[in-house]
């Protein structure tokens, strides 16, 4: 069987150039060529998965299908991909040291010193090869979180040095990510950074194969040569990504320069079959041209950082286009939101959807734009916490359970609708202990969920500890709102829907993180098209 082929992505001068839409782009161009591949994040810092991270901190908090709480890139690499990640495909300092220190406390280093060097790039080489193992792959597509010159960074690229010298330079290649800056007062764009940046990488022993400048305009050939000559690349592995209006062009832009051609190239596989993106240009075409225009409302309490809702914004994306609607979103911050300026904040809205969250900050706004959603029949999408929020103001305005709400907000409550679910009770540690990853639904067959599903069983990924208490249900059905989703074994209410209402569904799981370009999600389709008619 053919050796894996390894393809590493380092970013330089400064964060947020975009490595996860390379990555995933480069992956993408890969996969349509009839390659297998996946991508894998190393994230430098201490966390031992981002779960426990405030969405401020590092945005949204992506899941995979087997449970993982991972870094948002994840969700970039199966949107592009549309093959579901998983806990290997993303790894944390935090958890390569957890790993070397249990060793350590179990005896197996048989009483060496325990150093960075060479146990603890040991154990990144380890995680790298592991997410290929069994040969699973034909390439893995490995992005290092930070900026290389972080000390953070040193142990991964120090790996990285290690691997491209034992598995040779057709195994093993590094794309380094750049900025080009633009000076206008003197009308250049300039590559010192880029220069300085590649003999950074220099310093720890890594070459790097191809250089991606980021800029925000076009390059001349001129320029790039002589990034080629002062960071001792082939001129056609100096590519540059400008800055474009849909993340999902950029496979498209790689493409054009040749890229994926280039990668196939150093590592000796072959390029024959060109990339098969019918289906991609489709969907493009379909953005670029919208023939509807819809506005949503996103109401929630980490609106100030949109990327804290990264796969809800995506999601939005591929149904928009699928429906041919250009989607206008507006984040409304839920504390922004009182009775008296609801119907103010609220109306001009063709559709509203409440995010997920926890806490107690800003749960008062989600509560009551639930409330107007479903007095004045706008279509209503609520995310775990949204549909939480949902039966919250159902049970206190309908069934008038006055003062009800979720014990995570008020454990006294007289009336708690949402409560915490069994087996959470005995837990106390935070991290990675909540509901995650998919679970199965079945579907009650009338339901617009089922309408829109097409199909009764479904898995969907969860991240919670509360969940609908099965107390009130009865009364909640006998008026009008229903348990329309339930998990097969446990019973516990995964769909909410009300049945007098143009659409308002509320889900307990995230269908966010299962959208992709090729297979928008299900939900997401379907309220967009509530939200036009
Ligand atoms: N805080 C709620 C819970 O734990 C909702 C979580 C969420 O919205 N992801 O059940």
């Amino acid at each position: 069987m053919a050796e894996v082929k390894y393809v590493f992505v380092t970013g330089g001068v400064t964060s947020s150039l975009g490595k996860g839409i390379i990555s995933a782009s480069l992956a993408k161009l890969l996969q349509s060529r009839g390659y297998s591949v996946t991508i894998q994040k190393l994230d430098p810092y201490i966390n031992v998965d981002p779960g426990t991270l405030n969405p401020y901190e590092h945005g949204e908090c992506y899941v995979t299908l087997d449970g993982a709480e991972t870094d948002l890139d994840l969700g970039h690499y199966e949107r592009f991909l549309n093959v579901p990640t998983s806990q290997a495909n993303n790894v944390t300092t935090g958890r390569i040291y957890q790993s070397v220190i249990n060793k350590e406390r179990k005896g197996d280093y048989l009483g060496k010193t325990v150093q960075v060097i060479p146990h603890i790039t040991d154990e990144i080489k380890r995680r790298i090869k592991l997410v290929s193992s069994g040969n699973k792959y034909d390439i893995v597509l490995t992005e290092i979180g930070g900026t290389v010159g972080d000390i953070e960074s040193l142990p991964y690229i120090e790996s990285v040095r290690q691997l491209k010298w034992e598995l040779g330079a057709q195994n093993c290649l590094v794309i380094h990510l750049t900025l080009v800056p633009y000076l206008s007062s003197t009308g250049e764009s300039k590559t010192k950074p880029t220069q300085h940046s590649v003999k950074e990488l220099l310093e720890t022993g890594i070459q790097p194969d191809i250089l991606v400048l980021r800029t925000d305009r076009h390059l001349n050939t001129d320029l790039k040569r002589k990034v080629a000559l002062f960071c001792n690349v082939e001129e056609n592995a100096v590519i540059e990504s400008v800055d474009v209006s849909t993340i999902y062009e950029v496979p498209i832009k790689m493409h054009e320069q040749g890229l994926d051609k280039t990668v196939l190239r150093k590592l000796a596989l072959s390029d024959e079959n060109e990339p098969k993106l019918d289906e991609w240009r489709e969907f493009l075409t379909k953005l670029k041209n919208p023939k509807n225009s819809i506005k949503v409302g996103i109401v929630g309490k980490y609106v100030e950082l949109p990327d804290a809702y990264k796969s809800i914004a995506e999601s939005f994306i591929h149904s928009g286009a699928m429906n041919e609607c250009e989607i206008d979103i507006e984040y409304i911050h839920s504390e922004d939101i009182t009775e008296s300026n609801m119907t103010d904040r609220l109306s001009g809205l063709n559709g509203i959807l409440v995010a997920p969250g926890f806490g107690s900050r800003g749960i008062e706004g989600k509560v009551l734009t639930a409330r107007f959603a479903r007095e004045n029949n706008i279509p209503f999408f609520g995310i775990c916490l949204g549909m939480q929020c949902a039966v919250i103001e159902f049970a206190r305005n309908v069934l008038k359970l006055d003062g009800a709400h979720s014990t995570e907000i008020n454990h006294k409550t007289k009336y708690p609708v949402i409560d915490l679910m069994e087996e959470q009770k005995s837990i106390s540690d935070k991290g990675g202990t909540m509901r995650l990853g998919g679970y199965k639904c079945v579907i009650s067959k009338g339901s617009k969920a089922f309408e829109a599903y097409g199909k009764t069983d479904i898995i969907e990924r969860h991240r919670h500890r509360y969940e609908f208490n099965d107390k009130y249900l009865h009364d909640f059905e006998k008026n009008g709102m229903l348990a329309v989703g339930k998990n097969p074994e446990s019973g516990l209410v995964e769909i909410m829907e009300l049945k007098d209402h143009k659409w308002f569904i509320g889900v307990q799981f995230h269908p966010e993180y299962s959208s992709t370009v090729v297979n928008p999600h299900p939900l997401f389709l379907s309220f967009v098209k509530a939200c036009m008619s």
